[in-house]
């Protein structure tokens, strides 16, 4: 290693070198993953507090990479998301959503399904049509739906996505409000947003046993979102403790390892069928 030459130093960093060299495998490896059948989800419930039913599931997509094995997307949406491959991934993942809904359906389980999207997709000209289409094309009632917008991606741009996000609530979607918590949203804008959920960040949920803060944020972002006439989703729940508590302080929804891990459909249908809890 030459050290001598400022530039060089950055470029001869081993740990840089295969960051690097790793990311532009990815990012070619991602553009035939899709016609490559490489992608697959995963869904995990959202537990009702109050009938203690499921009826509302979150898909969570996988990457099987031929020789890395399987990629959790936080290792690969953000690539996608700066290399416009987002577009092409969320219309996958949407449609294969749908037609797992559509499945359930026909099973006599009537699941709302709902889909992650990044800010990216927000920003396509054609995203309004291209959902309205796949549900009308699926048979989905749209109240079937719910669109998962992390807290970050409408505090940036929050004219347009309002726009966008009061015509999908007018024909019928539901929206969620992800991540909430860690995105810097003002009360002004949370109450201009056409928004039916609050989804609590997983990082104030993790500790509820042993850390007060986190026990007064949780409790006032369900106050908050209740006196605003929304749903509260808690997500990251490991624990029994966590569960109870978040019952006794009247949160809607319960989503977590304790209650289930995401499973592949062959998995969470017999678990939906016959739900253990
Ligand atoms: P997210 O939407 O906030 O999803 C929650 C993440 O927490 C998921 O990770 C889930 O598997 C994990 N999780 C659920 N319960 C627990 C728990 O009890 N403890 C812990 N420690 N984790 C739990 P996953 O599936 O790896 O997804 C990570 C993130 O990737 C998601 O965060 C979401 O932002 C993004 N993502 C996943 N699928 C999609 C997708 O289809 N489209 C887009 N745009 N983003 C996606
Ligand atoms: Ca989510
Ligand atoms: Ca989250
Ligand atoms: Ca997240």
């Amino acid at each position: 290693h030459t050290r001598n030459t400022g530039s060089l130093v950055q470029i001869y960093q081993p740990e840089l070198d295969v960051n690097t060299v790793e990311r532009l495998n990815l990012i070619n490896d991602l553009v035939q993953a899709i016609p490559a059948n490489q992608f697959e989800l995963y869904f995990q419930p959202k537990l009702c507090m109050t009938s203690r039913r499921v009826k509302h599931v979150e898909a969570l997509v996988r990457w099987k990479h031929p020789t890395l094995g399987m990629i959790p997307p936080d290792n690969f949406i953000s690539i996608a998301e700066k290399t416009g491959q987002i577009e092409a991934l969320t219309r996958w993942v949407f449609t294969a959503a749908l037609i797992q809904c559509k499945k359930w359906n026909a099973l006599g389980l009537e699941i709302n399904m709902a889909i992650n999207i990044s800010a990216e997709n927000l920003k396509e000209p054609d995203f309004y049509d291209f959902v309205c289409h796949t549900i009308d094309e699926q048979n989905i009632s749209p109240n079937q739906v719910t669109l998962e917008v992390t807290e970050s991606s409408v505090v940036g741009d929050t004219d347009a996505a309002i726009q966008l996000l009061s015509k999908f609530k007018d024909y019928g979607l539901k929206i969620s409000i992800d991540d909430y918590g860690t995105g810097y949203s003002s009360l002004a804008q949370l109450k201009q947003l056409p928004v039916h959920e609050l989804k609590i960040d997983k990082s104030f949920i993790q500790r509820l046993e042993k850390d007060v803060d986190d026990q007064i944020i949780v409790r006032s972002t369900i106050d908050l979102a209740h006196n605003m006439g929304l749903k509260v989703v808690a997500e990251g729940i490991e624990d029994e403790y966590s569960l109870t508590w978040l019952s006794d302080y009247a949160c809607n929804y319960a989503q977590g390892y304790f209650i289930s891990r995401p499973k592949p459909a062959s998995e969470l249908t017999p678990w939906l069928l016959n739900p253990p809890c």
